[in-house]
């Protein structure tokens, strides 16, 4: 299974072109949709850089909440209401990328490239804003294991935003790039370990004269830096249960709180040997507790053994199906926020017997590298010296029926267009009627690599009607599967000996969206007002502040509501030094409540 760049035979930006890559139609940008945060970043000159968001930060939430005045919220801000308001916001919805699944947010039923579109949204006023001029086209990647469905939801949730994608690309292969693996004038083996908020995604890639092939990919779908934060979390709570005789868990509020402590402390232990989970005034049945549990990263790290043994299983295996020892890789990549642990890069130090590649900060490299990448795709219009390569990584065929003696069997799949194939590739296939005066032939795409259709991904079926009445096998008709640079599938079938050709309209399949369906999605995403740039910052310690004060109890919070009264007097003076003046004394005391003592 691989995947692609193309290699420039040359640096991959002019080094007189100063500026991000720009055409007349405005900048092209690298997006990582992610998980838990999402980031865009241009190319400066020959550099990558991410670029910041409203609020100053380079991470954005990938998170989304209607406001109670009908704005849109996305990022941090919509993140801190998850807890407050629940029924108006969504996280994590990148996971039901390519399903049906949708969610409904005060009121309104988005599908989850909608809320992604939101995102990206999001993503694309902002790098408006911090680079003066347009942005309409985008490299956006996704994970190496996304199928046809989840690619083509992205590509969709791109165009409801209003941005062109350029080119989908897989994140280790960005990652890759953004460290110039491609660049590099020998063959090469490398292993991506990406530790998101969510997910563990392990990448065994090949890289032979600036083409880079995934040779195998591994992961867990349920293992990410969440997790660890939880661990110590249940750790505290057990240890709290015993203590008072009330179990934090069993209050969603305590619960949260002991989440967020533990999720501070684990950061803190990135860069310090001790920390400490502290939520003060934490209500525990009757009870109102002070919390300060002091921890050292010795323990925390004896809490996060089974999930560090749990994160070598996929590592094994991705080594074993592109049949290579831990030896043989020359280069291991750590992208994602949680490799920054240090038991982390410990544990791929050991099992590689290398120091892991970590000069770029973990949460960027992805974003970073689609930068690159949509670098070289504009560089790409002026020189064709580059080499375009990319495998498809699944098998791609259609149901078939067939006859056992007398007996029809329904439902075997045959690939047309196998895994493994070098892409942009177009196969075709011959199927014949098996019945005298068949009317019709039911053309089903599947995506898979089993025989049986009932155990693949169903694409989208087809039916090619009135056929000429002739006897059985008489009639045939030719389907030829297109598979692009994108991972994206067209089928078209001919009536062989006529000039008939039909293209499929895959419809209501899970998650992919018809043209018009779409084209609504685009005008409901030009009506929704988003929250002003300006005034996000507000907006965002606001937010902040409210989630905190839904948590706390007694004099802390007494003291949290009247510095939010404060602050909401401050933004009605409207006067600028006024309100960020408060705004900060607000953020600070936010911070204090949270975690009194570091
Ligand atoms: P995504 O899953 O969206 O790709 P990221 O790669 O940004 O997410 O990773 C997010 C995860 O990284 C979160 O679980 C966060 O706690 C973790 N993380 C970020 N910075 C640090 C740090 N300094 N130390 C430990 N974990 C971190
Ligand atoms: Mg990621």
């Amino acid at each position: 299974m691989s995947d692609v760049i193309p290699f420039p035979r040359r640096p991959a930006a002019s080094p007189s072109d100063d500026d991000a890559p720009s055409s007349a139609e405005g900048a092209v940008v690298g997006i990582d949709l992610g998980t838990t945060y999402s980031l865009v970043a241009v190319m400066r000159g020959e550099r990558p850089v991410v670029l910041s968001n409203g609020i100053g930060e380079q991470l954005t939430a990938s998170a989304v909440s209607f406001d109670e005045d009908g704005s849109v919220l996305v990022g941090a801000a919509a993140k801190a209401r998850q807890a407050s308001h629940p029924d108006r916001t969504a996280v994590t919805f990148k996971r039901d990328m390519g399903t049906e699944k949708t969610r409904t947010l005060a009121g309104k039923t988005m599908r989850p490239q909608e809320l992604s579109a939101l995102v990206l949204e999001q993503l694309k006023r902002d790098a408006e804003a911090e680079l003066g001029m347009p942005v309409v086209e985008a490299v956006v990647t996704v994970p190496a294991y996304f199928g046809d469905l989840q690619r083509q939801a992205t590509r969709d949730a791109a165009e409801i935003a209003g941005l062109k994608v350029e080119r989908i690309i897989n994140e280790p292969t960005a990652a890759a790039m953004a460290y110039g693996l491609h660049q590099r004038d020998r063959e090469l083996q490398a292993v991506v370990l990406d530790l998101g908020g969510g997910t563990f995604d392990v990448t065994v890639l090949e890289i032979i004269e600036g083409v880079i092939e995934i040779q195998s990919t591994a992961g867990d779908a349920r293992l990410g830096g969440e997790d660890f934060a939880e661990a110590l979390a249940e750790k505290l709570a057990e240890e709290l249960a015993a203590e008072h005789g009330a179990d934090p868990r069993e209050d969603e509020r305590a619960w949260a709180r002991l989440l967020d402590a533990a999720e501070h402390a684990k950061r803190r232990l990135t860069t310090s040997t001790e920390a400490a989970m502290v939520v003060p005034g934490l209500r525990l049945g009757e009870a109102e507790v002070d919390v300060e549990r002091a921890l050292t990263r010795d323990e925390a790290e004896a809490i996060w053994q089974p999930l560090l043994a749990r994160l070598k299983t996929p590592i094994l295996r991705a080594l074993r199906d592109a049949e290579l020892e831990a030896g043989d890789v020359e280069e291991v990549l750590l992208v994602g926020g949680a490799t920054r642990m240090p038991c982390v890069v410990d544990l791929g130090a050991k099992l590689f017997g290398k120091m892991p590649l970590s000069s770029l900060p973990a949460d960027e490299a992805v974003a970073m590298g689609a930068a690159v990448q949509a670098a070289l795709k504009k560089g790409h219009e002026a020189v064709d010296d580059m080499v375009v390569t990319d495998v498809a990584p699944f098998s791609m065929g259609i149901a078939t029926a067939s006859l056992m003696g007398r007996q029809q069997v329904e439902g075997l799949y045959t690939p047309v267009l196998e895994r493994g194939t070098t892409i942009p590739a177009s196969r075709v296939q011959r199927f014949f009627t098996m019945g005298d005066g068949q009317k019709e032939i039911r053309v089903a795409v599947y995506q898979g690599e089993h025989s049986l259709c009932k155990d693949n991904t169903r694409l989208g079926e087809y039916v090619v009607k009135d056929l000429p009445n002739e006897s059985a096998g008489k009639v045939a008709i030719d389907v030829r599967f297109t598979y692009d640079l994108n991972g994206i599938l067209e089928v078209e079938m001919t009536l062989v000996g006529t000039e008939r050709v039909e293209h499929m309209v895959i419809e209501r399949t899970p998650g992919r969206l018809s043209a018009e369906e779409i084209a609504a999605a685009r005008e409901a995403m030009k009506a929704y007002k988003f929250h002003p740039r300006d005034t996000l910052p507000n907006r965002t310690a606001l937010a902040r502040a409210d989630q905190l004060f839904t948590e706390l109890t007694g004099v802390a919070r007494d003291e949290l509501g009247h510095a939010i009264a404060v602050f909401r007097s401050a933004l009605e003076t409207q006067d600028p030094k006024i309100i960020v003046r408060v705004r900060d004394q607000l953020g600070a005391l936010v911070d204090a409540l949270r975690r009194a003592h570091r």
